[in-house]
């Protein structure tokens, strides 16, 4: 049996796989088992921040195999103590809990709410605001907390305390206010899975004064726009708020399993031990892998990703066969004329990756993809977009 037929006879069928298999890789330009190269537009879906097999990345990574692998959260390890470190220093936020993936990183979030909001105002403040349209992981916790139904559908009955807003209507947060005891919002400033839509500026600064005003925690899912992905190191530097709770995971270990939740002043020390904990959570290797990955995202790599985020809208806005270019930095969402899944198969044809999100064909290239390489998936896509 070839691998296809492996994985279709023994994994889950929980993904609707191309028929490609991926072998290696180097940078933006992966291969398959046939050797056909292709440039990579999609990261892992924001995982791979500076590519396949980065030099620096393995270097960080097999330094650390060689020292040890795992010890588990009973014994203290350096790259866990100095990413927590790096991680506060880098956001101002106070503390971190490590988990391993997006919904792990969101479920610490929303405990961190609830204990917050029952031990200051009651049991009963427990309910927590989301978004319609967003996308918070796929746990029960993280299903109900994302405002999307049909995710919902045959998983019911999903955990309590959950309630969804329209997005950029504060009015309808301060509605739901006056008819729920609410623990806290939580919005990802552009949401990702929902189609790559930004969130208006003065909504979220809204919403960030009126949970203030409230004693409603802010937490902000950075899941998939975090570490560099919009052109600043978390998204809600755009925005001008600063949120009482952050969740991390995807590009923060550049391909290894790490989710973080950065607590904010409010709840740095919501957590006592036995409250929460995780087996692999601040796992050496991811956490070295991840050290490597946030000293790279410096302010110059953070103005190249702006930079490449102004061409592809450059070169995409206005052109035939494109209805609409959103998105933030290097989270780029195409309205496409035809469906986005035609387009994403033609370019993966032409040997360029690309998602979707939604209707929308979806970019999620390597923050250092060479501008050559972007160029030239630009013009595939393009010539994809027309014919
Ligand atoms: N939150 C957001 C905004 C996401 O985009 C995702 C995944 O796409 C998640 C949470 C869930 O992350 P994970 O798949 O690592 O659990």
């Amino acid at each position: 049996m070839n691998i296809q037929n492996v994985d279709k006879t023994y994994v889950a069928g929980t993904y609707a796989r191309f028929p490609v298999t991926i072998v290696s890789g180097k940078g933006s330009l992966v291969l398959d088992e046939s050797g056909k190269e292709y440039i990579d537009l999609g990261s892992g879906i924001a995982v791979t921040s500076f590519g396949v097999a980065d030099e620096v990345w393995q270097k960080a990574v097999i330094e650390q195999i060689g020292k040890v692998q795992h010890m588990s959260n009973l014994y203290y390890t350096e790259p866990c103590a100095r990413l927590a470190q790096m991680l506060c220093e880098k956001t101002g936020m106070k503390k971190v809990f490590f988990s391993n993936s997006g919904a792990e990183a969101n479920e610490c979030a929303i405990k961190a709410a609830r204990k917050y909001a029952q031990e200051k105002k009651g049991e009963e403040y427990y309910t927590i605001v989301t978004l319609e349209n967003s996308f918070h992981g796929r746990t029960l916790t993280t299903l109900a907390a994302t405002g999307q139904d049909h995710f919902h559908e045959l998983f019911k009955p999903l955990t309590p305390g959950f309630v969804h807003a329209p997005a950029n209507d504060l009015d309808a947060v301060k509605a739901l206010a006056k008819t729920h005891k609410l623990a806290a919002v939580m919005i990802e400033c552009v949401q990702g899975e929902g189609g790559v839509i930004a969130l208006d500026k003065e909504y979220v600064q809204g919403l960030a004064a009126f949970c203030k005003e409230n004693d409603m925690l802010l937490v902000v899912d950075e899941v998939q726009t975090g570490n560099g992905r919009t052109g600043e190191l978390y998204s809600f530097m755009h925005y001008g708020v600063m949120p009482d709770v952050v969740s991390t995971a995807k590009g923060l270990a550049g391909g290894l399993p790490l989710g973080a939740t950065m607590l904010g002043e409010k709840v740095q020390d919501i957590f006592g031990p036995g409250d929460h904990g995780s087996t692999f959570g601040g796992n050496p290797v991811s956490c070295a892998a991840a050290l490597s990955v946030l000293s790279r995202i410096d302010d110059a790599l953070l103005a190249e990703v702006r930079e490449k985020s102004a061409y592809l809208f450059s070169v995409f806005e206005g052109a035939e066969g494109i209805e609409s270019v959103s998105g933030l930095g290097l989270m780029i969402g195409l309205k496409t004329k035809k469906p986005a899944s035609e387009v994403v198969r033609a370019c993966m044809d032409r040997g360029v990756l690309c998602l979707t999100a939604k209707d929308k064909v979806r970019l999620l290239p390597a923050l250092n993809i060479p501008k050559a390489l972007l160029e030239k998936a630009a013009q595939v896509i393009l010539d994809c977009c027309r014919e």
